[in-house]
C-alpha cells in the first residue's frame, strides 16, 4: 500500500481533546474519502477562548500508515571529529553558552564552556539557601550557575522571532535531550523547573562526551588581551584559559563583566531596560477571567494572560506570565531584592503571577539624572538596594494589595502568597522614582479596563521586577557576530543585549557559534 499523507485543521471543544473517537469523527468530517482505519498525529494545539464554549484548534497530520514519531537524536549523535587548532572560549552556560557550545561540535570546533556556578545538582542548595535561609552565593542563585537564569525558570518557549526554521531547530534539540514533544505542538509550550535541570545536565554530557569540556566554580575576573584581540580569559584564582576565539554569555546579571570590559576600555553602550514589579493573582481568579468557568476544567491549563498600556507614550506591559507558579527571590548580590516567576511543568500552584514593568529609555534615564554607559545599570541596582534597605535585612519583600498600590492606600494586612521568603505590607511607591511608580500605577489601572476584575485586593504587588533585560548592549557587527573593536571577542546573548527569554538566547548563540567558525576558517 502506497503510503498517503495528508494535513487538515479542526476544532473541538476542550473537554474531548482525550477522546480519540471524537477527534477521528471531527478528522473524518473534514475529509469525507478517508477510510475508516487511517493514523493521525497532532501537529499544533492552541487554545480558543474567545467564545461561551472553549475550543481546541488542532492541525492533525494523517496518514493511511502508522506515523513514525521522530526522538531527533540524530541531531545531537553524528557530530564530526573536532579540528585540534580549533577551540573556543564560551564564557557562561547558560541557554547562549550551552547552545553555542552544541553548535561548536556540529562545526568541529572544541567548546570549552566556563561558569562562575555550580552544576545544575549543587545549585540547589544555594537555592535553598535564598529561600530559607536569606543568603544570597553571589556565583550561584536563581540567575548563576549551570542552565543560566533559565534553569530555574518557567521554562516558557516563546520568542517573538519569526525565524520558524531555527526556532524548531532549538525546540528540537531539546527534546533530544529528554524535554517532552508537547514543546514542538503547543502554541505556547513551557518546560517547567522540575523538568529544566535534567535537560541542562544532559546537554552538558552531549558536550562532554563529543570532546567539549564544560568547568564550573570558574568565575571570570580577567581577559587576556594580546595585539589588539581577546586571546583568553582569567579566573578569580589565576588560572589562564586560550583559544582561539572568546564568547562571552554571561547574561544580564553579570554586572562585574560589564565592569570588566569598561575597564579594559572594551566599548559597552548604554541600552534601554524595563523595571516593575511582580503582581501575584489567586489563579482560580484569573482562570475565571479567562475562561469564565470556576474551576476551570480539567482539561484547560491554568489560564494565563497579556496585558500591554501606554502611558504618556511609554509602554507598561504583563511580561513572564506564569500561570501556577511562584514568585522566586533572584538577587544575585547580598544587599539587594529582585524577584522573578517560574513555575513547575504541571503549573498547578494555586497564585498566577506575572511581572508588570514599564520600559526604561534613554531619554527617560538622561531626563531623571542618570547619564553614561551605566545609566540604566545605576538605577536598576539603586531601586534594588532601596528594596533591601526598607527591610529587616533578609530576603522579605515589600508588598501592597493591587487596589491599594493604584490608590495609594496602606494595605493592613496581606493575602497569602507563593514567595517562600515572605512578605511584608509596605507602600511600593517608597521603592520606586516618583515617575516610575505613576506609570506602574496608570499603566496597572488601564489593565484593569482591559481586563475585567484584573484589579482586585486579592491580587498584590511585589518590589521589584528589575531584571527583564539588560541595561547595556555589548556591540557587535551584524554579520561576523564579532566585537566592532576587539578580534576575536563574540558578545553573545542576553547580556550582551541580542536576546530576551530562553529560546531567543539559544537561537543567538547557535548564529555567534557559526559566526565563530567562520572566522577561524579565515584566520
Ligand atoms: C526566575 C526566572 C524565570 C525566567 N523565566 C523565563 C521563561 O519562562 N522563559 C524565558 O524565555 N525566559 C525566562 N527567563 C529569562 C531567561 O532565563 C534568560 O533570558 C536566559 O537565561 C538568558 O540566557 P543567557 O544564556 O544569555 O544568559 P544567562 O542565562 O543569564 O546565563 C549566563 C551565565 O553566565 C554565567 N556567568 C556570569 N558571569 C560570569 C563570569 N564572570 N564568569 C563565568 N561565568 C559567568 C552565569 O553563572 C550564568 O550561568 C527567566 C529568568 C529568571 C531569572
Amino acid at each position: 500500500m502506497s503510503e498517503k499523507q495528508d494535513i487538515v485543521e479542526i476544532r473541538i471543544p476542550h473537554n474531548k481533546i482525550e477522546d480519540d473517537n471524537f477527534i477521528r469523527e471531527k478528522i473524518r468530517a473534514k475529509k469525507k474519502n478517508l477510510g475508516k482505519h487511517f493514523f493521525y498525529h497532532i501537529l499544533k494545539r492552541s487554545i480558543d477562548a474567545r467564545q461561551k464554549i472553549i475550543y481546541y484548534l488542532l492541525r492533525v497530520e494523517i496518514s493511511n500508515q502508522k506515523i513514525k514519531v521522530q526522538d531527533f537524536y540524530n541531531l545531537i549523535s553524528n557530530y564530526p571529529a573536532l579540528n585540534p587548532n580549533k577551540e573556543v572560549l564560551i564564557i557562561g552556560a547558560g541557554p547562549a553558552g550551552y547552545f553555542a557550545a552544541l553548535e561548536c561540535l556540529r562545526l568541529g570546533i572544541k567548546p570549552i564552556v566556563l561558569d562562575r556556578g555550580k552544576d545544575v545538582r549543587a545549585r540547589r542548595r544555594d537555592l535553598k539557601a535564598i529561600q530559607q535561609d536569606h543568603k544570597v552565593n553571589p556565583h550561584s542563585n536563581y540567575c548563576f550557575g549551570e542552565g543560566g537564569a533559565g534553569t530555574y525558570s518557567d521554562g516558557k518557549l516563546y520568542t517573538r522571532s519569526h525565524k520558524r526554521g531555527k526556532i524548531q531547530n532549538v525546540l528540537e534539540l531539546l527534546v533530544a535531550h529528554g524535554a517532552h514533544r508537547d514543546i514542538l505542538v503547543e502554541a505556547h509550550p513551557h518546560i517547567g523547573s522540575n523538568k529544566l535541570p535534567g535537560i541542562v545536565s544532559k546537554i552538558r554530557e552531549t558536550i562532554e562526551s563529543n570532546g567539549g569540556e564544560v568547568i564550573f566554580n570558574c568565575w571570570i575576573t580577567d581577559l587576556i588581551l594580546e595585539d589588539g584581540k581577546l586571546r583568553g580569559a582569567i579566573n578569580y584564582d589565576g588560572k589562564e584559559f586560550r583559544a582561539n576565539a572568546t564568547i562571552i554569555a554571561t547574561g544580564h546579571s553579570a554586572r562585574d563583566m560589564y565592569k570588566l570590559l569598561d575597564d579594559k576600555k572594551i566599548n559597552i553602550e548604554a541600552k534601554p531596560f524595563a523595571i516593575g514589579v511582580r503582581v501575584e493573582h489567586p489563579q482560580v481568579l484569573i482562570d475565571k477571567i479567562q475562561y469564565k468557568q470556576e474551576p476551570r476544567s480539567e482539561f484547560l491549563p491554568a489560564a494565563p494572560y497579556k496585558l500591554v498600556s501606554q502611558v504618556e507614550g511609554k509602554g507598561v506591559f504583563s511580561f513572564c506570565m506564569c500561570p501556577g507558579g511562584l514568585i522566586v527571590p533572584a538577587a544575585t548580590s547580598p544587599g539587594e531584592i529582585v524577584v522573578n516567576g517560574m513555575s513547575l511543568s504541571k503549573r498547578d500552584s494555586p497564585f498566577a503571577n506575572s511581572g508588570v514593568v514599564t520600559e526604561i529609555s534613554l531619554e527617560d534615564l538622561s531626563a531623571n539624572g542618570y547619564t553614561g554607559t551605566f545609566a540604566g545599570l545605576d538605577l536598576q541596582k539603586s531601586i534594588e538596594q532601596k528594596v533591601f534597605e526598607i527591610g529587616d535585612g533578609s530576603q522579605k519583600a515589600p508588598a501592597q494589595r493591587l487596589l491599594d498600590f493604584i490608590e495609594g492606600k496602606d494595605s493592613t494586612d496581606l493575602p497569602k502568597t507563593s514567595y517562600i521568603p515572605g512578605i511584608y505590607p509596605a507602600q511600593i511607591s517608597e521603592v520606586f522614582p516618583e515617575w516610575i511608580h505613576q506609570r506602574l500605577r496608570e499603566g496597572l489601572n488601564m489593565f484593569g479596563k482591559k481586563m475585567k476584575s484584573y484589579l482586585t485586593n486579592e491580587a498584590i504587588v511585589v518590589a521589584t521586577e528589575s531584571r527583564t533585560s539588560s541595561p547595556i548592549k555589548i556591540p557587535r557587527n551584524r554579520e561576523s557576530y564579532m566585537h566592532d573593536d576587539l578580534v576575536g571577542f563574540f558578545p553573545c546573548g542576553e547580556g550582551a543585549g541580542y536576546a530576551g527569554g530562553i529560546l531567543s538566547a539559544a537561537m543567538d548563540g547557535q548564529n555567534v557559534a557559526k559566526g565563530v567558525a567562520r572566522f577561524l576558517n579565515q584566520n
